[in-house]
C-alpha cells in the first residue's frame, strides 16, 4: 500500500501516501513528502508529484505549509512554491492545486464539502488539539461557504495512546480540553491519544469522519519522529475538482 485515494463526496479528491514507494534514501525512504527533514529537494519534489498525480493535480500546484503547532489556518488562493507560513491548516475554494498535510506522528486531517466547494487539511498534535485547530479550520471553512454537516473527513495514521506516553501534567492539560484524548500508555504512563480527539471533535460538529491507517510508531510502512528520530513525512493532499458544467 503504498498511495491510498478516494473521494470525499461529490468533487473531492483525497490521497494519502505511507513511506514504501518513493525515490528518497535512508533515512528518508522512500516516499517522504517533506522539505524541511534534510532530504534531497529533487527527491522530495518527485514524491509530491506522485502523490498529487493521484488526485490529478500537477505537483507544481501542490500547496504547503510550515506548522508552528498553532491554530492558524492559512487560505489558499493559488499555487506557490513556498510553504505557507505558520499555519497549522489550509483551506481553499479553489481548482487545480492540492493541499498537502505532512506528519509523522501527528494527527494529518483531510477536510471537504464538494457541494459547497470548500476543502482544508489539518496537521493536529497535542497543542492543535489543545488549541482547537480542527474547531478554528470548520469555522474557516463555513466562512467560505461550507456546511458542517455535509463536510466529511478523513483522519490519517497516527500515534496510538498506548505508544504516546506523556508527562502527567501535559496529559492533564490536553485531557482538561480533550477528554476523548485520555489514554494509558505503556508501563501505566499516562498517555495520549490525538487521533481520538480530533474524531470526537470533528463528531461533535456533525462532520462525516473517517479513520485511514494505524499507528505510526508501530507500523514500520509509516515514518514516526518518535521512533526514528530523523526521518521523513508521509502525508495526504486534497483537491477540489470544477464543478459540473449544467447541461
Ligand atoms: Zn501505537
Amino acid at each position: 500500500m503504498a498511495f491510498v485515494d478516494g473521494n470525499l463526496g461529490p468533487r473531492v479528491r483525497w490521497a494519502f501516501a505511507d513511506r514504501t514507494d518513493g525515490v528518497s534514501l535512508p533515512p528518508y525512504d522512500a516516499c517522504n513528502l517533506a522539505d524541511h527533514v534534510g532530504d534531497d529537494l529533487d527527491h522530495v519534489g518527485a514524491n509530491r508529484a506522485a502523490l498529487a498525480s493521484v488526485v490529478g493535480v500537477d505537483g507544481a500546484h501542490v500547496v504547503s505549509m510550515a506548522p508552528v503547532h498553532g491554530n492558524d489556518v492559512g487560505q489558499v488562493v493559488g499555487p506557490s512554491v513556498e510553504p505557507v507560513p505558520e499555519v497549522d491548516a489550509l483551506v481553499t475554494t479553489v481548482t487545480g492545486v492540492a493541499l498537502l498535510v505532512l506528519a509523522a506522528d501527528c494527527v494529518p486531517v483531510i477536510l471537504g464539502d464538494g457541494g459547497n466547494g470548500v476543502v482544508a487539511v489539518v496537521h493536529a498534535g497535542w497543542r492543535g488539539v489543545l488549541s482547537d485547530v480542527v474547531g478554528t479550520t470548520l469555522t474557516s471553512m463555513v466562512e467560505l461557504g461550507a456546511r458542517l454537516e455535509r463536510v466529511r473527513a478523513v483522519v490519517g495514521p497516527a500515534i496510538c495512546g498506548r505508544c504516546y506516553a506523556v508527562p502527567r501534567e501535559r496529559f492533564d492539560e490536553v485531557v482538561a480540553v480533550a477528554p476523548d484524548a485520555a489514554s494509558v500508555a505503556a508501563g501505566g504512563l499516562p498517555g495520549l491519544d490525538l487521533r481520538a480527539a480530533v474524531v470526537a471533535r470533528l463528531r461533535a460538529e456533525g462532520v462525516t469522519t473517517q479513520l485511514h491507517g494505524g499507528c505510526t510508531q508501530e507500523t514500520a510502512s509509516l515514518y514516526s519522529f518518535r521512533r526514528d528520530g530523523v526521518t521523513g513525512r508521509h502525508g495526504g493532499v486534497v483537491t477540489l475538482l470544477p464543478a459540473p458544467v449544467p447541461a
